[in-house]
């Protein structure tokens, strides 16, 4: 079965490097499958689980936005943050998404775009770490 490099980077490290068959990712103009051979491009991703697999193995990310890049033997995924499954704290995701959703509550909230993106990455990470 024939294979390429993904790759997962964010500012501030390398997130994820492996080998893989397939992954999916969820673009702005809607679900993305991607195979060895995939013709290049370049779309913005939305804030949501990426799903790598790799021989008999699934690895599942937070990826909370960003863009997705393939080339003709690498995928990148450039993320302003990204979580392995194991490395994100349920907790401090249950505390972010309750921290938005007093926000979104509250009627003089100003910054509510902020607001509504910190809910997503919340509940992305409790959908991927759970
Ligand atoms: P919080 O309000 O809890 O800080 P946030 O959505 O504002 O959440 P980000 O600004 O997206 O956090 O991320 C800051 C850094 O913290 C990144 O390195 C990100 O990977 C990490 N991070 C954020 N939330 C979690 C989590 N629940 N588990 C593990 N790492 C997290």
């Amino acid at each position: 079965m024939s294979t390429f490099l993904v790759e997962i980077v964010t500012p501030e490290r390398k997130v994820y490097e492996e080998t893989a068959n397939m992954v999916s990712v969820k673009g702005v103009e809607g679900e993305l499958g991607i195979l060895p051979n995939h013709i290049p491009l370049v779309t913005p991703l939305r804030i949501a689980p990426v799903t790598i697999k790799r021989g008999g193995v699934v690895d599942i990310i937070a990826v909370n936005g960003g863009f997705i890049e393939v080339r003709k033997d690498k995928v990148v995924i450039l993320a302003e943050s990204a979580e392995l499954a194991r490395d994100i704290d349920v907790r401090r995701a249950e505390a972010a998404k309750k921290r938005a959703e007093e926000r979104l509550a509250k009627r003089e909230q100003i910054d509510y775009h902020r607001a509504e993106l910190a809910l997503q990455r919340a509940l992305n990470r409790l959908s991927v770490g759970r």
